[in-house]
C-alpha cells in the first residue's frame, strides 16, 4: 500500500500484509510449501469432534481450557498450572512476547529462524538482535550464550530450527538457560516430534524456561488451530494474564475435544511420525542423488540447494508443474527450497518433476 490512512498507528504501518499465495485454492497441487503433515490426525478426533457437537454449541467453552490443558499435563508429568493453551502456536508466541519480551534490553534470536519473531517483536515494539548463523546454517550457541549472559530481553529459539530443519542438542538449551538467568528462554518446539529432543523436562530445574508446541505438525492438526505452551506456573500465569487482557478466546468446544483426542491416540502419533521420518530419509538420498545439498534436518521439512541451479527458478519451475515448495526471498538462505515431507506419491511426484526440470 502506497499511502497510510491517517486513522492508522504508525507501528502498523510498518507490517507487512499477509500475502496468501502459499496457500492457493487449486485442486490437485502437491502441496509442499507449508510443513502440513500430509497423513490427517486420528481418526479418533473426528468421532470427539462430532460428539462435542453433538452436546451442543449454545454454550461458551471452558475459558481456562481445563481437560485439554490436564490431557497436556498428564502426558508430560506436569500439573495443569504448567501448561497455557492457545489457538495455534502462533498465538501462544504472541502472548509470550507481550508477556515476558518487552524489556529495556534487545530480544535475543537467531538471524536465520521462523520470520513471524520479527513479527511479534514489532508488533510489540520489542528490539530484536539477530545473532548470526555460522557458514552451515548452525545457531552459534556460545555467542548467543555470550550475548545473552551480558543482559538481554530474553532468547527465542526454534528447536528444530525453522527454515534448516537443524536440531540442538538439549546441552545446547542448558548452557542458554544458564546464561539468562533474569529472562525467559522460549524453545519453540513445533517440530520436535520428528527426531529432535524436547526441553519440557527441564522445566522443572529452569524456572526461566517456557517450551512452545503445536498439534499443528506432528498430530496433523493445523486445521483445528492448537498449540500450547509448557512452563513452571509463574510464567504460565503471566501468559494467561495477557490472554484475559486481551479477551483472547479460550480454545472453542470442537478443538478442544479433537485435541485431548489426538493427544490420547498413541498409536497413531507413533505410526503418523515415523513414517514422516522414514520418508523423510528417503526424499534425502533421493535429492542428493539430484546433485542438491540437503541440511539434516529432525523436522517435517527438508532445506535444500543445487549448485547449479537457481532456487527461485526451481521453484517457479516445480509450481509450474503443479508442485508447491517454498522459497525465501531473503539474504543467505535466497538459493535454498524449503520442501515438506509429504507423502510416499508426493515426494515421487517431486522428484521426478525436479528430476524433469534438471534434465
Ligand atoms: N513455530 C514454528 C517454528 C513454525 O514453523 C510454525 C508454523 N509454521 C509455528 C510455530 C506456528 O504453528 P501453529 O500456529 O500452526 O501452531
Amino acid at each position: 500500500m502506497s499511502t497510510v490512512p491517517s486513522f492508522w498507528s504508525p507501528r502498523i504501518a510498518a507490517l507487512e500484509p499477509y500475502v496468501p499465495g502459499e496457500q492457493p485454492r487449486i485442486a490437485k497441487l502437491v502441496k509442499l510449501n507449508t510443513n502440513e503433515n500430509p497423513f490427517g490426525p486420528s481418526p479418533q478426533v473426528f468421532d470427539a469432534i462430532e460428539w462435542a457437537a453433538s452436546e451442543g454449541l449454545e454454550r461458551y467453552p471452558d475459558p481456562e481450557s481445563v481437560a485439554l490443558r490436564e490431557a497436556i499435563a498428564a502426558r508430560q508429568g506436569l500439573h495443569c498450572s504448567q501448561v497455557f493453551a492457545g489457538n495455534g502456536s502462533d498465538e501462544v508466541l504472541a502472548h509470550a512476547f507481550f508477556a515476558f519480551f518487552q524489556q529495556a534490553e534487545p530480544l535475543l534470536i537467531p538471524d536465520i529462524t521462523y520470520s513471524f519473531y520479527r513479527v511479534y517483536a514489532q508488533l510489540y515494539g520489542i528490539a530484536c538482535e539477530l545473532l548470526p548463523v555460522d557458514e552451515g546454517l548452525r545457531i552459534d550457541i556460545p555467542a548467543m550464550a555470550a550475548r545473552a549472559a551480558a543482559g538481554c530481553a530474553g532468547v527465542v529459539i526454534a528447536n528444530p530450527n525453522a527454515p534448516t530443519g537443524i536440531g540442538l542438542p538439549l546441552d545446547a538449551i542448558e548452557r542458554l538457560l544458564a546464561a539468562c538467568r533474569q529472562r525467559v528462554v522460549l524453545v519453540d518446539e513445533a517440530y520436535v516430534d520428528f527426531g529432535g529432543e524436547s526441553a519440557l523436562p527441564l522445566i522443572d530445574r529452569h524456572p526461566n524456561l517456557l517450551v512452545v508446541q503445536t498439534l499443528s505438525k506432528s498430530r496433523s492438526l493445523a486445521g483445528l488451530r492448537v498449540g500450547f505452551a509448557c512452563g513452571q506456573a509463574h510464567l504460565i500465569e503471566a501468559l494467561q494474564r495477557v490472554k484475559n487482557s486481551f479477551n483472547s478466546y479460550p480454545l472453542d468446544r470442537l478443538a478442544s475435544a479433537g485435541a485431548i483426542a489426538a493427544l490420547e491416540d498413541e498409536a497413531w502419533f507413533a505410526h503418523t511420525r515415523h513414517e514422516v521420518m522414514d520418508i523423510r530419509e528417503g526424499l534425502t538420498l533421493q535429492l542428493e542423488d539430484l546433485d542438491f545439498e540437503v541440511l539434516p534436518s529432525q523436522a517435517n521439512f527438508l532445506f535444500v540447494r543445487h549448485p547449479a541451479h537457481d532456487a527461485a527458478a526451481l521453484a517457479a519451475a516445480l509450481r509450474a508443474r503443479a508442485v508447491l515448495v517454498r522459497h525465501f526471498d531473503r539474504p543467505r538462505i535466497a538459493q535454498y527450497l524449503r520442501i515438506s515431507i509429504g507423502t510416499r506419491d508426493q515426494c515421487s511426484a517431486l522428484v521426478d518433476a525436479l528430476a524433469d526440470i534438471l534434465g
